[in-house]
């Protein structure tokens, strides 16, 4: 089957600055995809590129199996896109800048405008240029929603939303991708995307390092666990435990554990429960963590250099 996006040894330069090194992204109808990567990793770049609003400097990029620059109104019509960075025309108000959107696509989006409007709670009627940067966000949103495109290109969704609006974007982002589209989308934080996402690529400096099924990337980064006992404890009971890495017992009370866990919490909390157990503290670790760790490794080609990894083929890397 045709991937809707694949992107082949993308590589981009901004005068003497590479910002992308040969980026490869396969991106099947239906999926909920999520682009992740900390800032300046290369994400709003690739989206461009994606979009034909940016040229690169060497690989291809087709969309629907068609080169964007030559798609043309037709390919453009099926897609919605939601740019890093808005800027919209300062006289009109939002309702009439979405209408005015509409207008171009033959009407297309004018019908669903009020609703996503309501569900976003945004204020149709104020003037583009007095609205906060969350409000400015929903209009964006909105015009990439409207017209029901079977891709949407999404560049930091949830950038400036509120708590309760970026749920009601997940739910937008579900329903559309429930309904057939293809979402692709770009986030610094895993937690953001791991509700909608199948699967997600994760690039750094420029570079894919790794493709895999999101719930396997939220086993990966795992848990900072921290436990305090009653009474000393020897760090040798936990240290070796399957799961456990980096155990620590801290020198200046000899009670209290740190590690990180991945996997099977039973053998931590069958070794903890010998002991009196005193407090219990576990979080889930972010992407930043998950950096981290491909930092430890040792240095050698990373994953991007070779062919893309299938569901968890690159999990051994990531760990070592
Ligand atoms: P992200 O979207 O992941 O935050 P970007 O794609 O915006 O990352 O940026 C990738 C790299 O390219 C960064 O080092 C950034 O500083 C650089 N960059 C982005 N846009 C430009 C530009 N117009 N001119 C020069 N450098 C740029």
């Amino acid at each position: 089957m045709t991937p809707v996006i694949r992107a082949q040894g993308l590589v981009k330069d901004y005068g003497s600055t590479r910002a992308l090194h040969g980026v490869d992204l396969d991106v099947q109808a239906g999926e909920v995809f999520g682009f992740l990567g900390p800032n300046g990793a290369g994400k709003s770049t690739t989206i461009r590129l994606l979009m034909d609003l940016l040229r690169p400097t060497a690989g291809t990029v087709e969309i629907f199996g068609t080169a964007p620059a030559a798609g043309g109104p037709g390919l453009r019509e099926r897609i919605g896109y939601l740019p890093g960075e808005l800027s919209f025309p300062a006289r009109m108000s939002a309702g009439e800048y979405l209408a005015y959107l509409a207008a171009l696509r033959g009407g297309r989006g004018r019908r669903r405008t009020g609703e996503l409007a309501e569900r976003l709670s945004l204020d149709l009627s104020r003037p583009l240029r007095a609205l906060s940067k969350g409000n400015k966000q929903k209009v964006g949103l909105v015009q990439a929603f409207m017209h029901e495109p079977e891709l949407l290109v999404l560049d930091e969704p949830t950038s400036g939303l509120d708590p309760l609006l970026q749920r009601e974007f997940l739910h937008l982002a579900r329903e559309a991708g429930a309904g057939g589209a293809t979402v692709f989308l770009s986030s610094h934080m895993l937690q953001e995307v791991e509700e909608v996402a199948g699967r997600v690529a994760i690039i750094r400096e420029g570079r894919v390092v790794d493709v895999d099924d999101v719930r396997a990337l939220r086993a990966r980064a795992g848990q900072q666990v921290l436990l305090r006992f009653a009474g000393p404890v020897s760090l040798a009971e936990f240290a070796e435990l399957p799961g456990v890495e980096d155990a620590a017992l801290d020198p200046s009370d000899g009670v209290t554990l740190s590690c990180l866990l991945r996997g099977d919490p039973m053998p931590l909390l069958t070794a903890a429960a010998r002991h009196r157990v005193v407090r219990w503290q576990a979080e889930d670790r972010e992407l930043e963590d998950l950096f981290l760790d491909f930092y430890r490794r040792p240095a050698g080609p990373t994953t991007a250099d070779r062919p893309a990894p299938g569901p968890g083929a690159a999990h051994q890397e990531a760990v070592r």
